[in-house]
This record gives structure tokens, sequence and C-alpha cells, in this order.
């Protein structure tokens, strides 16, 4: 008899097994559909022995003391300062686009006016988004919000969701802003890197604990058929635990190729997006992120298709509002279930980031715990 049945081992459902277990006592099985635990944060070694995330490019960042220091004592990170070119007309743009990436899309004179119109509208140091500058009052900043979201977002955003930016919520462009200053990394968070050694080994820490059980390759369904629980944790889909009675919730998923090289570099950083009509986003290489000292290197193209049920993995929630409606009827649903709860990226249908996976969990154990917070 276990106290509690938690579906999904990713961050939400392996944080929530470890504090309950350790903390609290409590007899944990965690089951994962999937043949590994670790969710879309696994990783591997590939058969050159290079490790590689399976399920795209994670780079650890957070602005909480509190998330950095709970997961640090699970692993130790390896310095990794996460910097994104796009290639725009087969030049690099550094990512997010910042004083320094004006000089790669406008001439120099241009580049002189709209970095002096930036500061004086937004001060040094500041951000905006992309759709906030193309309705910019200053013609200059409108100009070039324009130009930047044609060469950077527009044809990005329409692979990645087949929408356009403008079809999102503001939330999704909103990731990647503008920047005011010089020479910015990719996320500007207090910390960032990758566990040295790699996610996999975190989830082993996290579960490693005689009160929790796991089982992959189980399906919750099956699980709450097998076994005896008081209470579940559901970190799946929140229209199929519903059996879809509100509608189905769309997802976008994606397609990895990867391909092995006997030599040390295929390009100058860890991600090169592509912004343009290629089928493929981004190119991922993973030994410039892990920092893996391998002798050969291993890269991945990344493309963005349509999530079909029982085909691929659901990858992203698409942000819109009318998506919002639907899942705010099973979130009503969920609510009325006194033994059940739901959290993480899929169940909240919520474009979390690691971090903030950690966090919701965290947050969860708290009033299970019924601590004060
Ligand atoms: P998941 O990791 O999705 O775990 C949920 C688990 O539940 C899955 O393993 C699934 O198999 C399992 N499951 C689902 N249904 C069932 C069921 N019925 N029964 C049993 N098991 C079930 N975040 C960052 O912070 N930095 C990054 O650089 C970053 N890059 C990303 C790149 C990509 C391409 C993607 C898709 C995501 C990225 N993320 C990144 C986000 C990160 O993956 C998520 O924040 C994190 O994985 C959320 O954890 P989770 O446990 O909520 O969900
Ligand atoms: N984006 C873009 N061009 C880029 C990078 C990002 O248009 O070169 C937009 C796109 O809509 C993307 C969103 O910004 O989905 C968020 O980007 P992020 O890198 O955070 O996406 P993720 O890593 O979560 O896939």
């Amino acid at each position: 008899m276990y106290d509690y049945l938690i579906a999904g081992a990713g961050f939400t459902g392996a944080v929530l097994a470890e504090r309950l277990a350790s903390v609290s006592g409590m007899k944990i099985l965690i089951t994962d559909r999937r043949p590994h635990t670790g969710g879309n944060a696994y990783d591997y070694h590939d058969s050159n022995g290079v490790l590689v995330h399976k399920y795209g490019a994670h780079i650890f960042h957070t602005n909480s003391d509190r998330i950095w220091n709970y997961i640090s004592r699970f692993t130790a990170w390896n310095g990794y300062n996460h910097r994104v070119d796009a290639m725009v007309e087969s030049k690099p743009v550094p990512l997010p686009v910042n004083l320094d990436s004006l000089d790669a899309l406008f001439n120099s004179r241009e580049a002189k006016d709209i970095s002096a119109a930036l500061i004086n509208e937004y001060g040094l140091n500041n951000k905006v988004a992309v759709l906030d500058l193309i309705e910019c009052s200053n013609p200059i900043l409108r100009k070039a919000g324009e130009v930047i979201y044609e060469k950077i977002y527009y044809k990005y955003t329409l692979k990645q969701w087949e929408l356009s930016p403008r079809e999102l919520k503001k939330s999704v462009t909103s990731r990647l802003p503008v920047y005011t200053t010089r020479g910015s990394s990719y996320f500007n968070d207090k910390y960032q890197g990758l566990p040295s050694g790699g996610y996999s080994p975190i989830f082993s820490k996290l579960l490693n604990n005689k009160n929790i059980d796991v089982i992959t390759g189980m399906p919750f369904r099956e699980a709450e058929k097998t076994f005896r629980f008081s209470k579940v944790i559901f970190t799946g889909a929140a229209d199929e635990f519903f059996d879809f009675v509100q509608g189905s919730l769309p997802y976008r998923s994606l397609r990895f190729e990867n391909f092995h090289y006997n030599k040390s570099s295929f390009q100058e950083r860890a991600v090169i997006n592509y912004p343009d009509d290629r089928p493929y986003t981004r190119i991922l290489e993973f030994r410039k992120m892990t920092l893996q000292e391998t002798a050969g290197t291993t890269i991945a193209y990344e493309y963005p298709q349509k999530y079909v049920r029982g085909e691929n993995e659901p990858y992203y929630p698409i942000p819109s509002r009318e998506n919002e409606l639907i899942h705010k009827k099973y979130r009503l649903m969920a609510d009325k279930l006194n033994s059940v709860t739901f959290a993480g990226r899929l169940a909240d249908y919520t474009y979390y980031n690691m971090d903030q996976a950690i966090g919701r969990a965290l947050s969860i154990y708290d009033k299970i715990a019924g601590k004060k917070v």
C-alpha cells in the first residue's frame, strides 16, 4: 500500500517523490509510461560515447535561490553559459537581440541610430518585447522592430508553432525579448549551467530512497489497476486523464535527427537558430554545452511537427486564449478530486522551464506537508 502513486518521472514527479519520501517518510510509487525517468530532461550516452539530450537541449537557469540550492544538493554544475546565434542571411546574429546584434542586422549608421533610440526610450540594461517594439511611438524603433520581427521571430515562430507571433500569447515571444545591453547571454538569470555528469544522474539520486519504488514503461492507467495507494499526483496531460470529455488540448511536438562527426567541432555555438525557410528551427551540438571532452561530436537537427496522440511526444502546450479556456474546464474538474493533485508542464498546460517545474513541485509539497509559505 503506497501513500502516493505519482504518474510521470520528470522534474515535477521526481521532486515530489523525493520530498514526500525523504522528509515526510511516505511510501511512494512513481511510474512513467516512457522507458526511463527524467521526463524531457532525460539524457544518455550515444553509441559514440557522447552525452546527448534525447528531447532537445536543456540548459538549467533560475533566479530562485531556493530552487538552485535545492537541486544543487543532487548535482554539481559545469559553469556553462548559454550563448545562441541566429543565422540570418548566412551571418550569425547574437540572441537574444541586443545592442551587439544590431551591428549584424543593420548597417553601421542605422545600428548606431537604433541603439541610441533604444537606450533613450527604454534605458540601458533593460528589455522590451518585440511585439511592443513594433508598436512603439518612435518611428526609428518601430521600423527596427519590424525588421527584427521579420528576420528573427516570424519564420521561426511559424515553423515552431504553425502560428504567427501575434496568434500566440505574448508571453511566448517575450521569453526572448530585445535587450538594451551588449553581449548578453541567452538567459539573464542569476544561476545557469548544465549538471556535471548530466541530468539522468540527478533523477537517480532524487529517486534513490528506500521509500520510493520506480517503474518505467508503465502508464498511469495500468499502474492504477495494479497497485494499491491512497492518493495520486498526476503529471501527464489533463485532457487524457479525463478521457478528453472537454475536448483535446493541442500540443506541439518535435522530431530530432542526430548525426555524429569524427571532428571536435561542428558549429560555433552549442545552439544555432535558423529563423528562415529551412524545415528545422535549430541545430544543437551537445559537447559544446555539456563541455564533455570527446574526440567526435554529435549534433541534432530539431524539426517542429504536429502532435499526434500515440505517435509522438507532447513537447509544448500551445499558449493561446482558446486553449487556456479548454484547460480551465479540466482544472475545474481536477479541483473536485480530493485525492488527485495535478502538476507539471503537461497537467498544468503551462510552458514551464525546469526551475518552474521544480518550484511548483516544492510548493505543492509545502501544501501537502502543511507548511506555511
Ligand atoms: P515532463 O518532463 O514532460 O515529465 C512528465 C512525464 O510524465 C513524462 O516523462 C511522461 O512520459 C510522463 N507521463 C505522461 N503521461 C503519463 C501517464 N499517463 N502515465 C505515466 N507517465 C506519464 N527547460 C529549461 O529550464 N531549460 C531548457 O533549456 C529547456 N529546454 C527545453 C527544450 C525542449 C525541446 C523542451 C520540450 C522542453 C525544454 N525545457 C527546458 C522544459 C523542460 O523540459 C520542462 O520544464 C520539464 O521537463 C517539466 O517537467 P515535468 O515533470 O513537468 O514534465
Ligand atoms: N523565437 C523566435 N526566434 C528565435 C528564437 C525564439 O522567433 O530565434 C520565438 C519562438 O516563438 C519561440 C519563442 O521565441 O517559440 C521562445 O523561444 P525559446 O528559445 O524560449 O523556446 P524553447 O527553447 O522553449 O523552445
